[in-house]
């Protein structure tokens, strides 16, 4: 049975910079398939950490939803333990153009022969990993290119709304999601802020109407506010499941895709 476990929930600067949560990825396995979502500061050391160890080893792809440090800072340690040090190519990294070109590229050419292959995010575009299948969203967040995924697995379609500003269209590219994952920095509302707040994750859940919500990614506001509070009034009010991640918290697919978990009659 597959799970998700969030090995960090911390989302603003002011909460990586004190990790008042941890700020490391967030590991998926679905089928016989894992991935490690945005590996932030600290995501080898919360893997390593995590009980039961997670080994990088293990990992069949590395995914980058954009190149802020919150979302990146591990990337070059983990692609060099999914391929054992370096010593043998293994595993996909699957990223946007621009942390690998231009300006400012957060994957350091020296680990990039360690990979298998390296593939670049386009909307549109569909990406095969092992028995999942990955669709790129495009999403709006600052001047890098972002992206937010739909898993297509075994064990149902899963959506990651990574950073992004809002826009009514978002809802429509993770229809048919079961579990949906939100980052939420902002508890309430603020113009021009490329990050997601709560009443506008409450719209996007309602629209999509998932199996099981998740809110991520907090900033002060939101932990202030009590994660875990504030996702059960919006649950309660939108009539759908919706948590609180917390540091650690794993998720089993039994929870959004719960045909799964129940032997069928013949
Ligand atoms: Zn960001």
């Amino acid at each position: 049975m597959g799970y998700v476990k969030f090995l960090g929930t911390a989302g603003a600067r002011f909460v990586v910079a004190r990790q008042l949560r941890f700020s490391a990825g967030t590991w998926i396995e679905l089928g016989e398939t894992r991935l490690l979502l945005d590996p932030g500061p600290g995501t080898l050391l919360r893997l390593r950490k995590s009980r039961p160890p997670l080994d990088p080893l293990k990992l069949d792809a590395i995914l980058l939803s954009h190149t802020h440090l919150d979302h990146s800072t591990d990337v070059n340690i983990l692609v060099e333990a999914m391929a054992d040090g370096g010593y043998r190519r293994r595993g996909a990294l699957l990223a946007p153009a621009d942390a690998l070109e231009g300006d400012d590229p957060v994957v350091l050419r020296y680990v990039r022969p360690f990979l298998e292959r390296i593939e670049t995010w386009q909307a549109g575009g569909e990406h095969r990993v092992g028995e999942v299948k990955i669709r790129p969203v495009a999403h709006r967040h600052g001047n890098v290119e972002a992206y937010g995924l739909v898993v297509d697995s075994p064990e149902g379609r899963v959506g990651f709304i990574t950073d992004t500003r809002f826009s009514p269209d978002l809802a429509s590219h993770y229809a048919g999601c079961a579990l949906l994952v939100l980052n939420v920095v902002l508890k309430d509302w603020k113009p021009d802020v490329d990050h997601l707040a709560l009443p506008q994750a409450g719209e996007i859940i309602a629209a999509v109407g998932p199996r099981l919500a998740v809110l991520t990614h907090f900033g002060t506001t939101m932990l202030r506010g009590n994660p875990r509070q504030l996702a059960l009034g919006l649950g309660e009010r939108l009539g759908i499941p919706v948590v609180a991640a917390a540091d650690g918290l794993t998720l089993d697919a039994a929870g959004w895709a719960p045909a799964l978990a129940v032997p069928t009659a013949e």
